[in-house]
């Protein structure tokens, strides 16, 4: 690896931790339409003023033992979560893809894929403002990803949304809107191949879960299980190991 990789990998685990702080506060506001009202971070229990030092990513919570400094009210371990998978995906991305245009790309999108997945876990809603972001991330991709060809991108954004779309339209339901276009944008950024590979992760690893949350009696029969999280599990496998699985395959079937 050479020095400029390593620095631009260790810049970015330590800048997505710091992204990771302001997708919390995306994930928190977004859904309640409030994202520009309030400037101050502060505890939701006790209404106490968050210090620059009590939001320090993950290193705060685990300082603070997971508790609110003032009132001592357990903060949710979601939020570390967030801020070290954001940092996470971040380092994964700068050391595949060095100091590149699509680093940047899938930066975003890994971050904004964040965000819809646990505001869809809180809501059931996917936010059109997210789809709106991915497919906008798809444009660069056309000219600085060019292993994808142009049509396959656009066959990518309808392979799984419009099967999807017409399963609704007969069916009156049981898929939601979000999902649809959710495909639809990472289609667009994934391309026909790959988006069939994220659609097959995000249906298998949806099935076992919610196998596992019935068989544990975590969930009632009938419980939605949200689709967003798994889709973006898809998205970002086939980011990393898409391309590898696709020249697998085709050597598997001589094509
Ligand atoms: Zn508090």
């Amino acid at each position: 690896m050479e020095l400029g990789h390593l620095l631009f990998t260790v810049f970015s685990a330590f800048f997505g931790l710091a992204v990771g702080s302001f997708l919390n506060v995306c994930i928190y506001r977004i859904p309640k339409g409030m994202f520009f009202k309030e400037k101050h971070s502060y505890c939701p229990k006790c209404g106490a003023t968050l210090k620059w030092y009590d939001m320090i990513p993950v290193f705060s919570w685990i300082f603070l033992k997971g508790r609110c400094r003032n009132c001592h009210e357990k903060i949710s371990a979601r939020y570390p979560v967030v801020e070290a998978l954001n940092a996470v995906l971040w380092t994964l991305s700068a050391y595949f893809f060095g100091l590149t245009a699509n680093a940047f790309v899938y930066d975003v999108l890994f971050s904004a894929l964040i965000v819809m997945t646990f505001i869809d876990i809180d809501t059931k809603e996917i936010p059109n403002g997210i789809v709106l972001l991915i497919i906008i991330l798809s444009i660069p991709l056309f000219f600085t990803a060019r292993d994808v060809i142009w049509w396959q991108r656009l066959a990518g954004a309808a392979v799984i949304s419009v099967p999807l779309y017409l399963i609704a339209l007969v069916s009156g339901g049981g898929i939601g809107g979000g999902d649809i276009k959710l495909f639809f944008a990472l289609g667009l950024v994934l391309g026909l191949y790959k988006t069939l590979i994220c659609a097959f992760i995000a249906i298998v690893s949806a099935g076992l879960i919610g196998g596992v949350l019935l068989i544990s009696k975590k969930v009632k029969k009938g419980f939605e299980l949200p689709l967003g999280p798994f889709i973006a599990l898809g998205g970002v496998l086939t980011v990393f190991l898409g391309d590898m699985t696709v020249n697998a395959l085709r050597a598997l079937f001589g094509l």
